[in-house]
């Protein structure tokens, strides 16, 4: 089963994506994780990325693009893929969509975690004292939501008139998100 966690930064789709890992024996695709890899290893990537992710900007669709194909590929993670933060732009999604054909899968199950700005805040600040993400300052928490409204929001559009389309009120407890998630997948 494939799954999309779509929503703002701080939606919870992080949590949920680590629990569901779990419970259906799956692998996270978090881009953001990805990216925080290259350059904790400071790779030429990481060198060509770090100013755009500490600014809150996106990475080009290029790089994101290219680093997510070996992970769709992955013969292991085939159908046991949950998206955390990917897609994030129209050229995204459909890039999503030629992998998973070109790959014989696809989207099981799109869920959308709703939430508004001020909780949104008040959650990465909550996050930054216990992850220290060096983008989880209020500057750039303000600069990431203005690019997910600008630039992912659309994204919606091209999946909510889908069948397999969920929105879930992410302002909810995560144990409630959980259990909501746990009800559309029957699990
Ligand atoms: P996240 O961990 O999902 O909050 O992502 C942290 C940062 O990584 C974002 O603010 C972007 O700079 C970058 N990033 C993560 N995923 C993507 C993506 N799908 N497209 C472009 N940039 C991304």
């Amino acid at each position: 089963m494939n799954i999309i966690l779509f929503g703002p930064p701080g939606a919870g789709k992080g949590t949920q994506a680590k629990y569901l890992v779990k419970k259906l024996n799956s692998y996270q695709i978090s881009t953001g994780d990805i990216l925080r890899e290259e350059i904790k290893k400071d790779t030429d990537i990481g060198k060509k990325i770090i100013n755009n992710m500490n600014e809150g900007k996106f990475v080009s669709d290029e790089i994101v693009n290219d680093l997510l194909k070996k992970h769709i590929f992955d013969k292991e993670k085939k159908n046991k893929l949950i998206f955390d933060g990917y897609p994030r732009s129209l050229n995204q999604a459909k890039n999503l969509d030629i992998l998973l054909k070109n790959s014989n899968q696809k989207i099981d199950y799109i869920f959308y975690l709703n939430v508004n700005k001020d909780t949104i805040v008040e959650r990465i600040k909550k996050r930054k004292i216990l992850e220290k993400r060096s983008d989880d300052n209020l500057d750039t928490i303000l600069k990431r939501y203005d690019t997910y409204i600008a630039t992912t929001k659309p994204v919606l559009n091209y999946y909510s008139k889908n069948s397999n389309f969920h929105e879930i009120d992410g302002s909810m407890e995560i144990g409630q998100i959980t259990a909501k998630l746990e009800a559309f997948l029957n699990v």
